[in-house]
């Protein structure tokens, strides 16, 4: 029987124990004084025996057990001679699949650490916007889609939004004939609802509540508002704003690259998609978005100045006049900027007939529904 010296740490005194190691056919033997100085003998299944990646003391060393480990360290240069001789038929086998922070141990834990001395300050210096789209830039497009589906259903079910089905297939249609160019397929939804609101969600659904149909007089309000939400979707501010409300979450998932935990916690926050505000930034991005597309689509953009006198602020409902809210007078200032500047196609007469007949059928619906 071969003994060999080692240090033995038995996994709960950080000390280890000067011990004599036995090294039998299936079972390591470890034979140390105790605590109470009495000797006493631990065995290892060798089979169970793993050879350590990485030692603090870059002596051999020899794990056991389940997180904490039990470690030998042996001290002699024998090791090569005595140990792998011994057990060459079945030599300790090196660890497998083991985390990475296991792996590199304090290495990994300092570039944790630093990753999340730079991330605070980042947060604080640049503030959770910035932190929000480095997030969003991880999550690619397909998987955008499908988050917004998981949002849409859960939004319009959760929040008990009734479908306006007869007007939700003639919206549909409208802005399919309108053909804005997107990087998503936009499926419109009209929901019946006595707020004044309209909401865009990732991937590519936009739900615009009846009411605010309700105020619009022009079918160039309707075209205005669907380009605004599109510039949102386009642009990603809504999974921008969403994935800010949970901040802590996107911080994880930008220091992991892991995405997929972000997503479950977006989808339990998907409410919050109903009453969004975006920053003037946002806004002014997509009213941008809007003037630009109506223009390119032949259709008068100061369609978006006549929605912004009928939109409020998404998520707010319109208790008040529009004239006291100074964003959005800051707002129709802009885009009447723009609409100045702006060069519009010229389209031919049936595609303004088509618009026009669709504006027609959705109106009339209006008048065949009750009010609230
Ligand atoms: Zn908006």
């Amino acid at each position: 029987m071969s003994v060999v010296q080692a240090a033995y740490f038995d996994g709960t005194l950080p000390q280890a124990h000067p011990a004599e190691v036995y090294l039998d056919t299936d079972v390591i033997r470890i034979t140390y004084p105790n605590a109470e100085g009495f000797s006493q003998t631990d065995a290892w299944l060798v089979q169970k025996t793993r050879l350590a990646d990485w030692s603090p003391t870059g002596k051999t060393r020899l794990q056991y057990g389940s997180f904490p480990h039990q470690y030998l360290d042996f001290e002699t240069v024998d090791y090569q001679s005595v140990v792998q001789p011994r057990y060459a038929g079945q030599p300790p086998t090196r660890v497998g699949k083991r985390l990475w922070i296991q792996e590199k141990g304090f290495q990994a834990i300092l570039v944790i650490v630093l990753l999340l001395i730079g991330l605070g300050w980042s947060v604080y210096r640049y503030g959770l916007s910035a932190l929000a789209s480095q997030v969003v830039e991880l999550i690619p497009p397909a998987q955008e889609q499908a988050l917004g589906n998981a949002l849409y259903k859960q939004v319009v079910t959760g929040e008990r939004l009734p479908i306006d089905s007869a007007r939700t297939r003639l919206v549909n249609a409208y802005w399919q004939a309108v053909a804005v160019p997107a990087r998503f397929p936009i499926t419109i939804t009209v929901v019946k609802h006595k707020e004044v609101n309209a909401f865009a969600i990732p991937g590519g659904h936009i739900v615009v509540y009846d009411s605010l149909l309700n105020r619009m007089t022009r079918h160039e309000q309707l075209a205005a508002l669907l380009a605004h939400e599109t510039g949102h979707i386009e642009y990603r501010h809504s999974l921008q704003q969403l994935t800010q409300t949970v901040a802590s979450y996107a911080m994880l998932s930008l220091l992991f690259g892991d995405v997929t935990g972000l997503m479950a916690v977006l989808v339990d926050n998907a409410h919050y998609l109903t009453s969004l505000s975006y920053s003037r930034d946002k806004e002014d991005q997509a009213d941008a978005f809007a003037v630009e597309a109506l223009a390119r689509q032949g259709i008068n953009p100061q369609g978006v100045v006549w929605m912004l006198e009928v939109l409020p602020q998404e998520g707010a409902s319109l208790t008040s006049a529009l004239s006291t809210h100074p964003e959005t007078a800051g707002r129709i200032a802009a885009a009447r900027e723009r609409v100045q500047k702006v060069t519009i196609e010229v389209t031919g007469a049936e595609d303004t007939r088509q618009l026009n007949s669709l504006w027609q059928r959705i109106t009339d619906q209006r008048r065949a529904l009750s009010s609230y």
